[in-house]
């Protein structure tokens, strides 16, 4: 027997424990030098103006929205392939979610479902790329702008991917990163949101921070003299803040950002590498001219089979200690959704096609070459039994 092998883990380093230890003997535990720190390096690997740290994806996406002003009456559209995040951020904004289907190569929304999507209500569009991959992302932006609906790029799951030069992050009005421990850089939990624009920024920053003046110095404790600004709110604000110990975890990781992406695209290469030709699967693909960040390694059963024989086979993937999960279940098929908004079977055709047949495999930058071979064995078997039992 050996060991499991889980679906994700965290790459950390001595330094990136070092820091973390060292911030905490600072005394300063929130907004500070290492949330600045944080701030700098990845609104200059994104080539944007500003960046505002938050502490979840999600607390960002919806800090991005009321910045942009939607609210009550609005419609925002968002891919109903995705994590359930994307349309989360949308009623907390108290909008309605308008959602797109996929594109069944690529995954992101079909550009011809957005354009269909849109109404004189629609106040933002949120483009995901799904699973790191920025295919279609300047046909959006593109789109977007003609329509003049701005772009919130929930870039949640691909920092340090680019379309050419374009890198992710880039395309939209915002956009938003999370760290969570399965992306690419972790800081246990946060976000961040760039934007070249200076209005938004100071409202995210102003948002974050109970709604304080975006001028209001960070650290009451260190200059008394600043306190009467510092218990001035101007809206209503939530506390999103990032805390320093995570942003020190942050810096640190953000500066292995490359080693980080290209270990991942190593796995994903050495997976593909494996299990091309295999006739009942359906391997992730990469538009030339795009560089995905690889996210996760999706694969996907062919349409002979059906959404209880995929769930047997990650069963028996699970059972034989090897991770796997399915990758997203369509959002408006959620049991609060399907609820709320009435949403039945078939009404997204081709999210739901693709997420009844997902499979995602172990990965993370130190799986093994020897690991893969036998997390690819064991879906082969598992794929051969739930044939074997049909005839
Ligand atoms: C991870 C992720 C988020 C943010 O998740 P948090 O757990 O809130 O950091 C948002 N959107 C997508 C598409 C994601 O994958």
């Amino acid at each position: 027997m050996t060991d499991a092998i889980p679906l994700s883990l965290p790459d950390i380093t001595d330094d990136d424990v070092q820091i973390v230890v060292q911030t905490l003997r600072s005394g300063r535990l929130s907004i500070g030098p290492q949330v600045e720190a944080l701030e700098r390096l990845v609104a200059r690997r994104t080539r944007r103006t500003h960046a505002v740290a938050v502490s979840s994806g999600t607390a960002g996406l919806h800090t991005a929205l009321l910045a942009l002003g939607v609210g009550p009456g609005d419609e925002v559209i968002t891919p109903a392939f995705s994590f359930i995040a994307s349309a989360n951020c949308v009623l907390h904004a108290g909008a309605r979610p308008v959602f797109v289907d996929c594109d069944p190569g690529s995954l992101n929304m079909r550009l011809e479902d957005v354009e269909a999507a849109i109404t004189e209500r629609t106040r933002a569009v949120i483009g995901v790329e799904v699973f790191g991959n920025p295919s279609g992302m300047r046909h959006l932006a593109a789109l977007c702008a003609r329509y003049e609906i701005p772009l919130l790029e929930d870039a949640c799951e691909g920092l340090g991917g680019r379309c050419g030069d374009d890198p992710i992050g880039a395309f939209g009005r915002l956009a938003v990163f999370g760290f969570y421990p399965n992306k690419q850089i972790t800081t246990g939990e946060g976000g961040m949101i760039v934007t070249d624009d200076d209005r938004l920024a100071s409202l995210c920053r102003s948002i974050r921070n109970h709604g304080r003046g975006a001028n209001t110095p960070t650290n009451p404790m260190e200059t008394p003299a600043s306190l009467g600004s510092w218990l001035e709110h101007e809206r209503l604000g939530y506390n999103y803040r990032l805390n320093e110990l995570s942003a020190a975890l942050g810096v640190s990781q953000m500066q292995r950002l490359d080693e980080l992406i290209e270990r991942r695209q190593m796995v994903a290469d050495t997976y593909t590498r494996r299990l091309l030709g295999h006739p009942d699967l359906i391997l992730p693909t990469v538009e030339p001219g795009t560089f995905m960040s690889w996210f996760v390694y999706v694969v996907r059963l062919s349409d002979r089979f059906t959404r209880v024989e995929r769930d047997e086979i990650i069963e028996g993937l699970r059972r034989h200690e090897v991770g796997a999960a399915n990758y997203f279940p369509a959002i408006p098929q959620q049991p609060f959704y399907r609820r709320v908004f009435g949403y039945s079977p078939g009404d997204f055709p081709c999210a739901e096609s693709v997420s009844h047949r997902t499979i995602a495999l172990p990965f993370f930058t130190r799986l093994t070459a020897r690991e893969i071979d036998l997390v690819c064995q064991t879906l082969e078997l598992m794929i051969q039994r739930t044939t074997f039992r049909r005839s």
